[in-house]
């Protein structure tokens, strides 16, 4: 038997082995030291192999789903070896195969996904030139690809798609960049080859070339399909029929966004990583998981197309209208998630249950149509003609499907009586002999007079006559002892032997009709596979827009305009986000950006609401591209390709970078590739370095973006030097966000005023935040020495011709600042003369 493992495991020598005996997985050697690290189950030992016990740890199989469910989220993979041979009578160790291989990136059960979350499996390839870039969903049959040249897009592409599992070929030179990754798989160089690619995509598809999808010409990109393909054969060891079609993602088609800007806009997850306060958990009220998968897609995906966006404005505003979204919400609850039954049908992996949910989607699916007819709006007869009609299948499940099938086939129950004769003629023949015995139980007490003799069943000894010991000396000769327990003996008659035989002949035999049948049946429905996927990709989206409507309505947002004209325009605007977090009222603000107004420079105390206000106007534009409504009054958004972003300070540890080296970097990014067309969000550029370097940064940042780049640009800034911009540079207005002093504190309007603030209440907010009183003391006389030494706060007038402004005037002797900030009240004798030897220093250096 160990010869048999031995063979089977050098097959999969990098991932464990789940290897099947009786109701244990097993795993041994290595793997069982691994998972019972792993999993925390118990290490034994077994045998000995040259003299040593080979160590040995098992999971039971009907808790093994539980166990594989951990193992994956940790980015294992496990190769499941089952019994293929009948133990009773093959010679020597039963016949074993791995069946099927469950890794991280190819997952479909239920029990291991988390529903409302795409799963999926990339691949990544570089021909020297360009990327290639495939994304494969074994649990929908969803696959795209695509390709480009910078290295920036492969990061932006790993963030947006999350993918559970990365595929790269053997040499990678671009390794760095990846070798974070959770689930990272090396594969061989031939897996990427052009030539195998296009012939396993073919066969795949049953096409002879691949001109009908589009992608003949991307060869880059075909590279990584073909190695996913590849991939998902060789771990599901199954057909694939849902995998029936590869679509090419064109950058140029959406809004680009690169890693940053979507951690920093908190799109899916916040910036500690989880699921509150985004974008997306404000938005998601999807009725189906299936709906829930695709907004987030839509979200990390704004469109260019303007054809789509107006389709998806349309389709809401006539839900809206009528009040549909309400008709439709408890109807497209009861489709559920079929897109991933589907697929499981597909891999002939479908549990009852799925068979019951796919009815319930089917019986929902003439409703909805009706829902969408009625409207009688042009914008919504799309979908309804894609949600077909499968009158025949929801029949056929009706009637072959009991009403709540058991989890699982295994024990039966699961095909509805007067489906099939000879299923019912088996199971009644059951039924008769239970009857049967139960007569014969009867008739036996009273012919021993043991009133508690019964007729029970175990599945060692099948049917027996159980007695207890007081009354054994009753039981008639004819009686054979076949086990003796402490208070009861157990007896067979041959009657019962008989019996035993038709009920356990008529049972398994039924139970075999009924797993052929579910077979058949899956045959039946995987006919309609094509249509069906069809049918479930417009209920998804349809789910989308009925949620979109619904969240427009109870959160008052609006349509926007989408326009050619350079103008992003808005009145009125909220953040989507912090609007539902808050307890006091969120107080919206205006946003006008046009070809003559370009760049904002947006100024106001800390806390004012400068990067809400950026972060809005960013947010806005990007539900705007998703085809939704808006939180604003009303909203008129040009031609948008790109949006970026540089907030917030965050070190990038994990890379070994600094603050201000990550800062730089995405500055670079933005400058590298913004055009009149990107939105860009500025805040507090140069904060990571000394003022003068910082100063000068932002001063240069500025003028690309605004002169050069000509970008739609929000440009926060501490440095109020930069306010005397809008007087050099036409394109570049003022803005700031108003707060009111009261004495010592300060409050917060949170309004957006044209000009710039007038100061930035430092010391306010720092009180606001606790700083003692002495400090602030302290820091008040010395702001009054610098203002009226070098008039720091006050922008002056630009009277200096393009490009120059009084930025670097004269710094304070740092003696003098020494002096200023001592009190010798407060000195020791030694103390003094500590600061003494201090002020002679700074002295010589100033
Ligand atoms: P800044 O970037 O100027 O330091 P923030 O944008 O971080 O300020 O805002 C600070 C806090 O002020 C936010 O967390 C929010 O609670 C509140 N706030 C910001 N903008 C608004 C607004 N428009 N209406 C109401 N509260 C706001």
């Amino acid at each position: 038997m160990m010869q048999q493992y031995l063979a089977l495991k050098a097959q999969h020598p990098d991932i464990l082995l789940f290897y099947r005996m009786g109701d244990f997985y097993e795993l041994f050697y290595d793997d069982a030291k691994k998972a019972s690290r792993l999993l925390d189950i118990s290490l034994t030992k077994r045998g000995k192999s040259a003299g040593t016990a080979i160590p040995m740890a098992g999971v039971p199989y009907h808790a093994a789903e539980n166990y594989l469910a951990r193992l994956v989220q940790m980015g294992e993979s496990v190769a499941i070896c089952e019994q293929i041979g009948d133990p009773a009578t093959s010679k020597g160790p039963v016949e074993r195969q791995v069946v099927r291989i469950v890794t991280p990136g190819t997952l479909s059960d239920e029990a291991l996904l988390n529903e409302r979350q795409d799963n999926c499996l990339a691949a990544v390839y570089h021909d020297g030139e360009r990327f290639g870039f495939g994304i494969l969903d074994v649990s929908t049959g969803r696959f795209v690809i695509n390709q480009f040249e910078q290295e920036e897009t492969l990061i932006a592409e790993l963030q947006r798609t999350q993918p559970a599992e990365l595929l790269y070929p053997e040499g990678f030179a671009w390794f760095g960049l990846i070798e974070q990754r959770k689930g990272l798989r090396r594969r061989p160089e031939w897996e990427f080859d052009l030539g195998t690619a296009r012939h396993l995509l073919c066969q795949q598809f049953g096409t002879r070339d691949l001109v009908g999808f589009g992608v003949e010409q991307s060869t880059t990109a075909l590279c990584a399909a073909g190695c996913l393909l590849q991939y998902v054969k060789d771990t599901q060891r199954t057909a694939l029929p849902h995998i029936n079609s590869v679509r090419l993602e064109r950058r140029q088609d959406m809004v680009i966004m690169d890693a940053a800007t979507r951690r920093n806009l908190e799109l899916t997850l916040n910036l500690s990583g989880t699921v509150e306060n985004t974008l997306a958990e404000v938005l998601d009220g999807t009725a189906t998981p299936m709906g829930s998968r695709l907004l987030k897609r839509w979200i990390h995906q704004p469109s260019r197309n303007k054809n789509e966006l107006s389709q998806r404005q349309d389709i809401i505003a006539t839900l809206m209208e009528g009040g549909h979204h309400e008709e439709l919400h408890p109807l497209l609850r009861q489709v559920g998630d079929v897109e991933r039954v589907l697929a499981r049908l597909a891999l002939r992996s479908a549990r009852p249950r799925d068979l019951s949910r796919l009815r319930a989607a089917l019986q929902a699916q003439p409703d909805i149509q009706a829902v969408l007819t009625n409207a009688q709006a042009e914008c919504l007869m799309p979908l309804a003609q894609q949600i077909s009609d499968f009158p025949e299948l929801a029949e056929l499940l009706e009637a072959a499907v009991v009403d709540t099938p058991p989890v699982v086939i295994r024990d039966g129950g699961v095909i509805r009586d007067g489906y099939n004769a000879e299923l019912d003629e088996l199971r009644e023949l059951a039924a008769g002999a239970h009857r049967y015995l139960e007569e014969l139980e009867a008739r036996e007490r009273a012919a021993t007079g043991i009133s508690t003799l019964k007729v029970a069943y175990n599945k060692v000894h099948g049917f027996y006559i159980d007695v207890s010991r007081a009354n054994s000396h009753l039981v008639p000769v004819h009686y054979v002892r076949r086990q003796t327990l402490k208070n009861n003996e157990r007896y067979i008659i041959p009657e019962l032997k008989e019996y035993e035989d038709k009920v356990l002949n008529a049972q398994s035999k039924g139970l075999a009709l009924e797993k052929r049948l579910y077979e058949a049946l899956l045959d039946r429905l995987l006919e309609h596979l094509a249509p069906l996927q069809q049918s479930a990709a417009a209920l998804a989206r349809l789910d989308v827009l009925a949620n979109l409507a619904e969240r427009a309505e109870s959160l008052n947002y609006c349509r926007p305009e989408l326009t050619d004209d350079e103008v992003i325009d808005i009145e009125e605007g909220r953040h989507p986000v912090v609007e539902q977090v808050m307890t006091d009222p969120f107080i919206a603000n205006p946003l006008s950006l046009s070809d003559e107004r370009k760049m904002l420079v947006i100024t106001g105390p800390n806390m004012g609401g400068k990067s809400t206000y950026m972060r809005q106007t960013a947010l806005i534009v990007l539900l705007a591209y998703m085809g939704s409504f808006v939180p604003a009054q009303s909203a008129r958004i040009g031609r948008v390709d790109r949006i970026f972003t540089r907030i917030g300070a965050s070190d990038d540890l994990a890379s070994g970078r600094s603050t201000f080296m990550v800062e730089m970097t995405e500055t670079a990014n933005i400058l590298n590739n913004a055009s009149r067309h990107s939105l860009v969000l500025m805040d507090e550029i140069g904060r990571g370095t000394s003022t003068y370097d910082g100063l000068a940064l932002a001063w240069a940042c500025a003028d690309a973006l605004a002169n050069r780049l000509h970008a739609y640009t929000l440009f926060a800034t501490h440095y109020f030097e930069l306010t005397g911009l809008a007087a050099l540079w036409p394109a570049v207005a003022n803005v700031h966000l108003d707060a009111v002093e009261h004495g010592d504190t300060i409050a917060f309007m949170h309004a957006v005023q044209e000009g710039a603030a007038s100061r930035s209440y430092g010391l306010q907010v720092a009180a606001l935040a606790g700083v003692p009183r002495p400090v602030l003391t302290l820091a008040r006389q010395k702001l009054a020495e610098l203002e009226s030494g070098r008039n720091v706060s006050a922008p002056k007038p630009a009277a200096e011709p393009q490009g120059s402004l009084p930025l670097f005037d004269e710094p304070v002797n740092p003696a003098l600042e020494l002096l200023d900030g001592l009190n010798p009240d407060d000195l020791t004798p030694r103390q003094a003369l500590e600061q003494l030897y201090r002020l002679k220093q700074a002295r010589s250096e100033g």
